[in-house]
């Protein structure tokens, strides 16, 4: 495998994890629990409680 194609490899893993990070979370982190939209517009875990965007860590998804 040459440098170039790691180098394309690397730059398509990039642009794939700006894309993700840019989309709401569609799971709890917690529990994978998928995502339910609440009656404030907020989307819930109805595992947990846990609410995007109010206990989204954005900086935790950064090194992913
Ligand atoms: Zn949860």
């Amino acid at each position: 495998m040459s440098w170039e194609q790691l180098r394309s490899i690397a730059l398509a893993n990039r642009q794939e994890q700006e894309f993700w990070a840019s989309q709401p979370p569609r799971a709890c982190p917690n529990d994978g629990t998928p995502l339910l939209p609440a009656a404030d517009g907020t989307l819930r875990c109805q595992h947990d409680g846990w609410t995007y965007q109010r206990d989204y860590d954005a900086a935790s998804h950064a090194g992913m």
